[in-house]
């Protein structure tokens, strides 16, 4: 269409739903930690008032980042299986590679739709295929999951992805 601008393009991180169900694992592990912290910190704390209430709000912050991973872990799982459902399996050519100084994403790809006007997306990450992809670029390219309707993409990381 001319003249509009067309929305972006929304990269969703492709979580398997092991990852998923990891994750909650470990909200639940913090969750009973933060509790049990303060379950046994109660009796010993509990004539020092100020001591008991750093306590206290400690175990609180560690039960709401459990809540927070727990949340995440679903809204992630949930957009991960509606790409899965509509989106394509194609394979996108990395154009250019960029090396970044963060350890936990190590490159910046970028990436060529297969749209008519030649858009392009960016994908940082450190996984281990996304390096070689990076390393290998311009002559490398990635499995990606493209939903051209909801302008929904994400790269796939492992086989179950497919
Ligand atoms: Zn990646």
């Amino acid at each position: 269409m001319p003249g509009t601008a067309p929305p972006e393009w929304t990269q969703i991180d492709l979580t398997s739903r092991r990852g998923g169900a990891g994750q909650r694992i470990t909200a639940v592990i913090l969750a009973v930690v933060g509790v049990a912290g303060f379950a046994l910190s109660f009796r010993s704390l509990a004539p020092w008032w100020w001591e008991f209430a750093l306590m206290a709000f400690g175990c609180a912050v560690i039960v709401l980042l459990a809540a927070g991973l727990w949340i995440n872990a679903g809204t992630s799982v949930a957009s991960t299986v509606a790409l899965q459902e509509t989106g394509a399996a194609v394979v996108l050519p990395v154009v250019a590679a960029f090396e970044t100084s963060d350890e936990s994403l190590r490159y910046q790809l970028q990436l060529r739709l297969p749209t008519v006007d030649e858009e392009f997306v960016v994908h940082a990450c450190g996984d281990r295929r996304c390096v070689a992809a990076g390393r290998a670029a311009p002559d490398a390219e990635l499995p990606v999951l493209l939903d051209a309707a909801h302008k929904t993409w994400g790269v796939v990381h492992d086989a179950q992805g497919s």
